[in-house]
Formats: structure tokens, C-alpha cells, sequence
């Protein structure tokens, strides 16, 4: 059996591997002058492959946010899981450690990962044809596929379409993938960035800029809550940045065109709690300015800011505050709220939301218009949150196609 993958990501060489591992004549064809030059970069250089709640909230870390539904999730996780994916890698050569949940390579190095995959794939003899960039694709009456290269022509039984996103083009993915399968009839769902900053006008974020908070965000369309998540929050001059906004990108779309980030910086005190101990400072350092009044709740730079936004002077003696004034302070300081005019663009972010219409594909991930023609990674219209969960979905969906 002849199988030929495009890409050579992280599902792409996943594929390659499941698929060699079980006797076929294996190529990928990698536009890239490299394989898996996106692994390098993932994890801040450290590679967060897995996270071991994985089984546990498949509905809060994937299921509400792609086209697929929550059985199509439990299906690719059931197929190859948390388990399968350590036991894979210490199979590679690869020993892991957890920060919390999340599971890295031993060596903290993404490079361990790509290393131990591209091993494999040379162990195993498959071809890997890299700056070759694929001109054509025909089905022919037999069924096999025709493949028409810059670096030649090639025949396959089984075409296994890993070409990734187009988060983050400068790796490689640059969204050429989604082309190919359009011309192969498949249907792309709305294509946009995901897990990344989001940008906004308000002219306050520049006296913040740089600051990092624990905090809870709380993503709003008009008044109806989309949803809300806890962590740190790191703001910039045009936006607001960090793990938990860009876990709310993901659900931005959920918004009409008004979308807006409410902000609670101190999210473990109860309000009524916080208020009253505003009050007891005041009583406690009457002489005391309002800046110092703040000083050891929240970053001082967010204290000030929730001063000018109450309208209180920061020298004011904190005896001449009223309650009101009080009331109004630590509202501010529970509720800031940026106006959000959408997010980064595909160069920033991390994966894409959208992309192959999963209802298209059947369990194997085969496609149920052609025949022979199986899809994996990020170029489906699934996705996940960050902690690996992305990661484990390209290893995932590559093992599967792969097996297939
Ligand atoms: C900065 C950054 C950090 C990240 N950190 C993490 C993390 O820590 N944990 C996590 O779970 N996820 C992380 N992700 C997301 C994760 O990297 C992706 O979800 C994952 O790499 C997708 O794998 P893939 O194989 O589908 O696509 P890719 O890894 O993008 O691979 C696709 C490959 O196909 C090639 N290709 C594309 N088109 C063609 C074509 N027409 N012909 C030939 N070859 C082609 C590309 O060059 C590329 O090599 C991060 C992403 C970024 C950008």
C-alpha cells in the first residue's frame, strides 16, 4: 500500500509513522526546507505536547468550540488519548515531566520532540521530499491518487492531507492546505485565529501596558456572558494578552460586534469582602493618600489606574473618600472593562479556528466524498484551548489517519 502525506508537521509525521509502522510504502511531501519547524517554536521553545485532564473536560477544552460535536472529540481521544501519547513518545526515545497538568519533554527542549519524531520517520524508511510543493491532485478510475509535483509526479492508494492552519504562516502552514481540499470537494468551515491577543482602543491600556495579573476574564457580547476563565492576564498599549485571553479568543466569535472583556483583579476575595476592607483601611490610615489606600491589593499600576477611572485623586487623604467614592473604587478594581475591536491577526496566532468540515469526514477520519483521502491536524475545524490540547489533537488525529 502506497501512501503519500502532505506535511510534515506534527500530525503529518505522526501519520507517516502509524502508517509505515504497519508495512506501507510511505512519502511526505514538506514544502518547507525542513520537517516540523512549528513543533520548534510551540511551548515558548519548550513544547507542551499533552495535558493529563485530557479525558477528564473534553466539553470544557475542545467540544464548544469547533464544527465537530462532543462525540466526534471523545472519539479521537478514545482512539489514541493521554496514555497512547506518553507511551508513543517514551516508544520515540522521548521521557516527559508535568508542570501541573501540562506535559513537556524531559529536556524542556521542543527540539527532543521534533529530534525523536524525525528518528522514527527515518527509521521507519519513509521518504521525505522536502521543498517540494505539491501543482496538482487527480483521482484516477481506480481510485489511487496522482500527484503532480515541482520534484516529479508520484502515484498513491491512500493521500493523507496533514498540511496544517494557517496560524503562524512563517512555519510553514500558510493555509495552502485548505485549497487542496476545497479542489478535492470539501467543504472549508469560516477560517479565523485563534488563541491569540485581543486588540483594543481604549486609551488607558497604554498606563498598564507591561502589567501582568492574576485575574478573571469574563468575555461579554452586549450583556449576555460567552464565558469566563481565570489566570494570568498580561496587558499591552492595543490590547490584552496571556494564556487566559487567549483562551477567550477562541470564543470571540461567539460575539455579535460589540464585544467586551470584563475584568475582575482580584477574583478570590468576595466583592462585599473587598469593599469593607477598603473601608477599614480608610479608618485604620485616615492620613494616608488614596494611592497608598490600594497599595497591596492589586499590581499599583492597576491600583492607579482604578483610582483615575473612580475619579479620585491619587494624593487625596483617604479620610475624605466617601463610601460612594470607596464603592466606586473597588468596582473598578473588580470590573474593568476593555472594549475589544477584535483579534490579532493569523501571523500571531497559535492555531486556526475553522477549517474541514468534520461532518465530511467518517470515524477513521476518511473522507465521505473521496475515498482513500484522510485528513489530520490543524487543518480540521477542530481545536482546543492552550495546555497542549492542540498538540494532543494533531497526535491524535495524525494516529488515527495514519493507522487508516
Ligand atoms: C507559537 C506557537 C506555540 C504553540 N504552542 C503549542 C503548545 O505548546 N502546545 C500545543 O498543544 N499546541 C501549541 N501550538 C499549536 C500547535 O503547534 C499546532 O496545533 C500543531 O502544530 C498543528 O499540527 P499540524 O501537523 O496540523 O500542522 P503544522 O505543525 O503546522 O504542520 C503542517 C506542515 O505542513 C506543511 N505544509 C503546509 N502546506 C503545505 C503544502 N501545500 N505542501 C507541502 N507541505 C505543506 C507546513 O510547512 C508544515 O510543516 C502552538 C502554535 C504556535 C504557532
Amino acid at each position: 500500500m502506497k501512501t503519500l502525506i502532505i506535511g510534515g508537521g506534527a500530525s503529518g509525521m505522526t501519520a507517516a509513522i502509524f502508517s509505515a509502522l504497519k508495512g506501507d510504502d510511505v512519502t511526505i511531501i514538506e514544502h518547507n526546507e525542513r520537517l516540523g519547524k512549528k513543533i520548534l517554536s510551540t511551548g515558548n521553545g519548550r513544547c507542551n505536547l499533552t495535558n493529563r485532564k485530557l479525558s477528564g473536560d473534553i466539553r470544557t477544552h475542545f467540544s464548544e468550540l469547533g464544527c465537530a460535536d462532543e462525540t466526534f472529540y471523545r472519539n479521537i481521544i478514545s482512539k489514541f488519548g493521554y496514555e497512547d501519547t506518553i507511551d508513543f513518545f517514551y516508544g520515540l526515545g522521548l521521557m516527559t515531566k508535568e508542570r501541573g497538568d501540562l506535559v513537556y519533554p524531559l529536556s524542556d527542549q521542543a527540539g527532543s520532540v521534533l529530534d525523536v519524531l524525525r528518528f522514527k520517520v527515518r527509521d521507519l524508511d519513509v521518504k521525505v521530499l522536502t521543498e517540494c510543493h505539491v501543482k496538482d491532485i487527480k483521482r484516477k478510475e481506480d481510485g489511487s491518487f496522482f500527484i503532480v509535483s515541482d520534484k516529479g509526479s508520484f502515484s498513491c492508494d491512500k493521500l493523507i492531507i496533514a498540511t496544517g492552519s494557517k496560524a503562524a504562516p512563517q512555519t510553514g502552514s500558510d493555509g495552502s492546505g485548505y485549497e487542496i481540499a476545497k479542489k478535492l470537494g470539501h467543504r472549508i468551515n469560516e477560517v479565523r485565529p485563534g488563541l491569540v491577543r485581543l486588540r483594543s482602543k481604549d486609551d488607558f491600556l497604554r498606563q498598564v501596558s507591561g502589567v501582568r495579573s492574576q485575574a478573571l476574564l469574563s468575555l461579554f457580547d452586549d450583556d449576555k456572558k460567552i464565558c469566563s476563565e481565570e489566570g494570568e492576564i498580561q496587558f499591552t498599549d492595543h490590547g490584552i494578552s496571556g494564556i487566559v485571553t487567549m483562551n477567550i479568543s477562541n470564543r470571540l466569535h461567539l460575539c455579535g460586534k460589540k464585544p467586551v472583556v470584563h475584568i475582575d483583579l482580584i477574583p478570590n476575595v468576595p466583592a462585599e469582602d473587598f469593599y469593607k476592607e477598603l473601608v477599614k483601611r480608610r479608618e485604620s490610615f485616615p492620613k494616608r493618600s488614596a494611592e497608598d489606600l490600594v497599595t497591596g491589593t492589586v499590581n499599583k499600576k492597576l491600583g492607579l489606574l482604578s483610582l483615575k477611572l473612580s475619579g479620585i485623586r491619587q494624593d487625596t487623604k483617604a479620610a475624605s473618600i466617601s463610601d460612594e467614592g470607596l464603592k466606586n473604587l473597588a468596582g473598578h478594581i473588580r470590573d474593568l472593562t476593555v472594549n475589544i475591536e477584535g483579534p490579532d491577526g493569523f501571523m500571531d496566532a497559535q492555531i486556526c479556528l475553522g477549517g474541514v468540515d468534520c461532518s465530511e469526514l467518517d470515524d477513521g477520519l476518511q473522507s465521505r466524498i473521496v475515498p482513500g483521502l484522510y485528513f489530520c491536524g490543524e487543518i480540521l475545524d477542530l481545536h482546543g484551548d492552550c495546555g497542549g490540547y492542540n498538540l494532543q489533537l494533531a497526535w491524535s488525529t495524525g494516529a488515527i489517519a495514519g493507522r487508516a
